[in-house]
C-alpha cells in the first residue's frame, strides 16, 4: 500500500490534500522521535543509553524492585532533559492544526509533556508523565514539585511515607483501562492517521494505528526510516517531523 516519499514534496496527491482539509476526525499516534528534534533522545538511538544501561534495562517493574535508587537516578537524569526542552515545530504544528480543528487528538507514547506545552489539548498520555509519581503503598499521584527533598534519588510519599514510583507505563505493565477503552474508540472513529517517530516496536500503539487503517483511516507515516508500520500506511514520509509537519499545517491553511 506504502508510496514512500524521500524528502519530496507535495507529499500528497490533489484528492488526499482534499481529504486532510475536511476530515474532522484526525489522530495523531506520536513516539520519542518526534521530540528528537528538541534534543530529547529516543529509545533506540546511541543517545538512549545512560552510564551504559540500556532503557530496557531500566525502564521495567523489576530493575525497581531490584535498584530503586538507580531508576529514579535514571528518570531523574531524563527528567532533567526534558524540563531544558522546548517544543519544536513539529509539537507547535500538531497544537496548531488542533485551534482549527477541535475534533483533532493525539494519542502520545511521550511522557516529556511537550505536546501538552506546545498547546495541545485533546491529548492522551499513554506512558505516563515523567513530572509525575505515585505512591506504590497509597496509589496517591504527586507531580515532582510536591515532593521533598528535591535532590536524586529514592522519593518518599508525603502521606505515607511508603517510596514512590514514577508515574511510567513500563515494559511489560498494563495500560489504564479507561484510557484504553477510550483510545480504541479514538482509532476506530479515525478518518486520517498520522503516525509520527515511533519505532512501531510497542505493540498497543501499532495496533491502534493498524486499527485504525482498517476501518478506513488514511494512514500517514512521518519517520525517516522504515518501521513494521510502514507497509501498512497510505504515505510513508521519510523525512524528520518537524519540518514536515510545519509544512503540511501551512500547505493546509495558508499560515506559517
Ligand atoms: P523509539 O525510540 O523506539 O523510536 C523512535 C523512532 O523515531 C525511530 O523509528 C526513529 O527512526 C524515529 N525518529 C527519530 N528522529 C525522528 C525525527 N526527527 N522525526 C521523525 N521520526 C524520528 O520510540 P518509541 O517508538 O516512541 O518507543 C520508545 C518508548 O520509550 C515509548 O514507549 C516512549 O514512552 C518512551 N520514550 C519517550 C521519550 C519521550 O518522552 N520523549 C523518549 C524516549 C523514549
Ligand atoms: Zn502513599
Amino acid at each position: 500500500m506504502r508510496e514512500s516519499f524521500a524528502k519530496m514534496e507535495p507529499f500528497f496527491k490533489t484528492s488526499e490534500w482534499d481529504l486532510l482539509r475536511k476530515a474532522k476526525n484526525v489522530l495523531f499516534l506520536t513516539g520519542a522521535g518526534i521530540s528528537e528534534e528538541s534534543g530529547i533522545p529516543t529509545f533506540r538511538g546511541d543517545q538512549g543509553l545512560w552510564k551504559s544501561y540500556r532503557a530496557e534495562e531500566l525502564a521495567t517493574p523489576e530493575a525497581f524492585h531490584k535498584n530503586p535508587a538507580l531508576v529514579w537516578e535514571w528518570y531523574d537524569w531524563r527528567r532533567g532533559i526534558c524540563s531544558n526542552a522546548e517544543p519544536n515545530p513539529g509539537h507547535i504544528a500538531i497544537a496548531k492544526w488542533e485551534n482549527k480543528n477541535p475534533r483533532l487528538q493525539v494519542i502520545t507514547q511521550n511522557v516529556d509533556g511537550l505536546h501538552a506545552r506546545a498547546g495541545s489539548k485533546n491529548l492522551s498520555e499513554i506512558h505516563g508523565n515523567i513530572f509525575w509519581a505515585r505512591c506504590t503503598n497509597c496509589h496517591s499521584k504527586f507531580h515532582i514539585d510536591q515532593i521533598t527533598p528535591k535532590r536524586s534519588g529514592i522519593k518518599f510519599c508525603p502521606n505515607c511515607e511508603f517510596i514512590l514510583r514514577p508515574h511510567i507505563v513500563w515494559f511489560g505493565e498494563s495500560y489504564e483501562d479507561r484510557i484504553l477503552v477510550r483510545c480504541w474508540e479514538l482509532a476506530k472513529q479515525a478518518e486520517v492517521v498520522f503516525v509520527v517517530g515511533t519505532s512501531a516496536q510497542v505493540s498497543v500503539p501499532s495496533s491502534l494505528a493498524l486499527s485504525a487503517i482498517r476501518n478506513g483511516a488514511f494512514g500517514v507515516e512521518i519517520n525517516p526510516s522504515v518501521t513494521n508500520l510502514s507497509d501498512s500506511v497510505h504515505v510513508h514520509i521519510t523525512d524528520k517531523s518537524g519540518p514536515t509537519l510545519s509544512k503540511i499545517f501551512q500547505t493546509l491553511f495558508q499560515e506559517e
